[in-house]
């Protein structure tokens, strides 16, 4: 399937006359080539307009503003209102667009949106330049009807397979194009390092480089070599940098990063990124060491551009530049607030409703406040994404989609979910289940689809029960269907309604489990994001660890699949337990994926991308430093480790050898190990390669991911593996918060072996 979606998609390049080769011989025009002719016609196209013009190409409105209605209560159904879009495009000369409205619509839906914007745009507004429309297409084209959904970005990372990713992100790209638009604001690359954040799903987990391959391999998938391509889209990295360690573990609170942390973990992800092409880019909404990134010119452009060589178009998030003055207080008012941002580095303002920002950046440019040459850089990075989208041609595409929302995609999605289903406990073989058993199915996630999903699905935070996408099964639902209604029981016990757990009938529960051979408890939470999903406990919520213990006494073996947007803390109740799932979002083939693995059908092979903490006060990442380690019981202790996950079959590790014992700065370490599958059925395992540096002149960590590759053995093979690292790789950032290489002592480990050598 994968192939054929391949040749489909070169064949589709070869005949298409656009998108880097040339109409005569289709040979590819040399990069460099196509650069030059895209720098002289944005130029060109710059030379006609004028500053209001070009200030209104730094806006970016809501569809709200657009739209019949209050914004955030607009009329239903959705109708685009005439003299708004006159206002906006012609009047204002907006640039941009983003989102939904109130929530999700269908592609012929936003065909129409889309078509009426970029005519009105073309054809009315002064410069004739087309809209560039952003969404969040975060999970699968997560805003249009009947679109395919795959796992959250926490629940691919446990499959630890970016060819997955870069899979999935190219079907978003095709169902976003479907819906005609060119840009989605994704991926996420900042790294989940704290469980209490309310979005550490939407991250790709704790690890540099976990969260790198992966981010990578979704900016290839979205963008492909060419975006003015019909299936490709614009990419967005966010959220640029350090949004994701609130101190207090709450969305856009203070964030205090050093600048070698700052460097060393939170950088580079980025910085690969980038150096894929991602096109775009999104500013971080909080503070970090005191200052707004939102007027922090070091980071902007420093650090952005100077440094990392960016080229492409940053956008702020959303309203963040009024937030300037209203949250932050480093401005004393709305122009004054537009001043900091632009002059730092900003090129687009995701404003999002109101139509002041172009009135008074405009004035801020008559004033002399901001240089003409900070706008005139603004509108060509913008520009510049537009033409390289292929937009002035193409306002929206004219390519069919008849995979759009269909079973080719579907399976990829369950196979996607299928590999990021973590078997974390397993007593006794309790799993696979027997398909002849009689289950009782409980708990408050057990029967929806919404905590399978999260937020930004069908509406920003997920939680419409009614816009589930039609024909999708729950976790109950899946396992009904697996092994036929009449075996299985389902009381919830207790339930979650707008994030309150509370008890509905544990007693009808208990009386209910009495009478099968095995209970499913479906635990975690339901969706949220951002601020509408901080809170103030990690642990599960006490309604349901009453609900465990109470089913406990019952003496039946026990399952628990954790559902969940950050790992709740079950260490209360996990002793009751015999067999623990841990889904972390895995979309709208999430509960077929459970049913598969609880019944065999499927062998799990994901593993955690982050530390499941056992404690609420005890938050650490597996890369701490020695520190952490001292204490006793108080030390390192979580309830599972960063890359851990279980399997139906066992593997053994033996022989792992490295090519030398002694390495200079340029010599490769090759690394290799043998696998082997020591169980009854074919398995997959994620080879994890860690490396320790024993001394160093700052701290070391206890030990960091260098290298993994999912490897599928059947029952009885063996493969030799091999990795190469380049002693580069082993460098962190020091004293003078520059990079360097020590020479020294490392150990290289991989499951249970390790190996030593010196780099001199
Ligand atoms: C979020 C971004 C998102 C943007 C547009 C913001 O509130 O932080 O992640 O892309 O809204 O919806």
């Amino acid at each position: 399937m994968k192939n054929t979606a391949f040749i489909a998609i070169l064949c589709m390049l070869a005949i298409s006359l656009g998108g880097g080769w040339t109409v005569k011989d289709r040979t590819p025009v040399p990069t460099e080539d196509k650069d030059k002719e895209i720098k002289a016609r944005v130029a060109a196209i710059m030379e006609k307009m004028d500053l209001a013009d070009k200030v209104g190409e730094m806006t970016q409105l809501t569809l709200d503003m657009l739209s019949v209605g209050e914004p955030f209560n607009l009329a239903s159904p959705h109708q685009l209102d005439s003299a708004k879009l006159r206002k906006a495009l012609v009047e204002l000369r907006v640039g941009s667009i983003l989102n939904i409205g109130a929530s999700e619509y269908t592609v012929e839906h936003w065909n129409e949106i889309i078509r009426t914007i970029q005519r009105i745009a073309t054809t009315e507004k002064a410069s004739g330049i087309p809209v560039i429309y952003g969404i969040d297409a975060i999970h699968g084209t997560n805003f249009t009807t009947g679109a395919n959904l795959h796992p959250q970005q926490l629940g691919m990372a446990a499959s630890f397979n970016p060819a997955m990713a870069e899979e999935l992100a190219e079907m978003t790209a095709y169902q976003t194009r479907a819906s005609h638009i060119p840009w989605t604001f994704s991926p996420v690359m900042d790294l989940g390092r704290d469980p209490r954040w309310s979005r550490i799903w939407e991250t790709f987990g704790e690890d540099v480089h976990l969260v790198t391959q992966m981010g990578v391999a979704m900016v290839k998938g979205f963008e492909g070599d060419d975006i003015s391509n019909d299936y490709r889209v614009a990419s967005c990295l966010k959220h640029f940098l350090g949004y994701s360690s609130p101190l207090r573990g709450k969305d856009r609170t203070q964030a205090w990063i050093p600048e070698r942390q700052l460097r060393e973990y939170f950088l580079p992800s980025f910085q690969a990124a980038v150096d894929a092409g991602a096109s775009t880019i999104m500013i971080c909404s909080g503070e970090m060491n005191g200052i707004p990134v939102h007027n922090n010119e070091k980071i902007l452009t420093d650090i952005l551009r100077k440094e990392m060589g960016f080229e492409g178009l940053a956008v702020t998030d959303w309203n963040d530049i009024n937030f300037l003055y209203q949250r932050h207080r480093t401005a004393k008012d709305y122009k004054e607030a537009i001043k900091q941002a632009i002059n730092a580095g900003i090129d687009m303002s995701m404003v999002p409703a109101d139509l002041e920002f172009p009135v008074l950046l405009k004035e801020l440019v008559e004033e002399g406040e901001i240089p003409i040459s900070r706008i005139d850089e603004a509108v060509e990075r913008i520009l510049t994404v537009k033409v390289r989208l292929g937009l002035f041609e193409n306002p929206y595409p004219k390519a069919e989609y008849p995979d759009f929302g269909g079973e080719k995609y579907s399976q990829l999605c369950l196979e996607a979910a299928q590999q990021s289903v973590i078997l974390a406990k397993n007593e006794k073989n309790i799993l696979p289940l027997a398909k002849n058993k009689k289950i009782l199915v409980t708990g408050p996630t057990a029967n929806s689809m919404i905590p399978l999903n999260g937020g930004w699905t069908h509406t920003w935070q997920g939680d419409d029960a009614s816009r589930q996408t039609k024909g999708k099964k729950n976790i109950l639902q899946a396992i009904q269907a697996k092994i036929g209604e009449s075996n299985v029981r389902y009381v919830p016990g207790t339930k979650i309604v707008n994030k309150v757990d509370s008890e509905i009938d544990i007693k009808a529960a208990v009386r209910a489990a009495k009478k099968v051979d095995v209970i499913v408890l479906c635990l975690g939470e339901f969706s949220y994001t951002e601020g509408m999903g901080d809170m103030n406990d990690l642990n599960l919520p006490m309604p349901q660890q009453k609900l465990v213990k109470a089913l406990a006494a019952t003496g039946k073996p026990m399952v628990a699949v954790m559902t969940e947007g950050r790992p709740r803390i079950i260490s209360a109740i996990e002793p009751e337990l015999d067999g623990i799932l841990v889904s972390f979002l895995l979309g709208d083939e999430g509960g077929l994926a459970i049913a598969d693995v609880l019944f065999g059908d499927v062998n799990p092979s994901g593993k955690f991308p982050i530390t499941y903490p056992r404690f609420a006060n005890d938050l650490v990442t597996y890369d701490h430093k020695g520190t952490d380690e001292i204490g006793g019981p108080f030390g390192f202790n979580p309830q599972f480790e960063f890359g851990s996950g279980l399997s139906y079959t066992s593997f053994e590790y033996s022989k792992l050898k490295l090519n030398r014992s002694v390495y200079r700065k340029n010599d490769p370490i090759e690394i290799s190990v043998n696998l082997k599958n020591t169980g009854s059925r074919t398995g997959t395992e994620v080879v994890q390669v860690f490396v320790k540096d024993h001394v160093a002149s700052i701290t070391p960590p206890v030990k960091r991911l260098r290298a993994f590759k999912r490897v599928e053995l059947e029952n009885e093979f063996e493969e030799v593996l091999t990795f190469t690292i380049m002693p580069s790789e082993l460098s962190f950032v020091g004293r003078d918060n520059k990079w360097v290489l020590e020479p020294g002592k490392f150990s290289v480990m991989v499951g249970d072996q390790k190996v030593d050598f010196e780099l001199k």
